[in-house]
């Protein structure tokens, strides 16, 4: 079991564009491996390479809702189509640790991506949960955060708690660092 540190906003490796994987290599297994036990200590939803800091395109979910149930891997996520009306729903990140804003996206997506086994893979009209969740990795694997698709109002929102969290940050004893 390897839980890894997962990355908060402001690395900037959070920020960069992340490389397709050719092939799925025992290094591709491992890296699978250790977002899922990152992603059940940190009790989340979903998790993108690039947030353990490796800049690979691969996104593991883990989504338990009374209409959705999904767990898996998507290596080279696709969106090829989004749909449906846009809807705003709150979202939140391991990476932004205590902000949660509203987020408008497309209802439905389809998507492909190549499965562990290196089998291509589709999924049509994924769920609402699913395809948020989904739409929000994907965004990862592009250097892009949920708090750069607010509005002005949830932007304001969101830097008055990253700005608080930033001053205790600060205020810590060194003895807690
Ligand atoms: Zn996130």
């Amino acid at each position: 079991m390897t839980i890894k540190e997962i990355l908060v906003c402001g690395n900037p490796r959070l920020r960069e564009k992340s490389e397709k994987v050719a092939k799925i290599s025992k290094s591709i297994e491992q890296l699978v491996s250790d977002m899922f036990d990152t992603l059940q200590k940190a009790k989340g939803i979903g998790l993108a390479a690039p947030q353990i800091g490796v800049l690979k395109r691969v996104i593991i979910i883990d989504l338990h809702t009374k209409d959705e149930d999904y767990t898996g891997v998507m290596i080279n996520p696709e969106i090829t189509k989004k749909y449906g009306e846009k809807t705003v729903m709150q979202e939140g990140c391991l990476s932004i640790p205590e902000v949660y804003c509203d987020v408008e996206r497309p209802e439905f997506i389809d998507v492909s991506y190549m499965s562990l086994y290196g089998k291509k893979e589709k999924m049509i009209g994924v769920g609402k949960m699913l395809s948020r969740v989904i739409q929000h990795e994907v965004d990862h694997l592009n250097g892009v955060l949920f708090i750069d698709r607010l509005n002005k109002e949830e932007r304001m929102k969101a830097a008055v708690i990253l700005e608080k969290s930033k001053n205790i940050e600060k205020q810590k004893p060194e003895s807690n660092l």
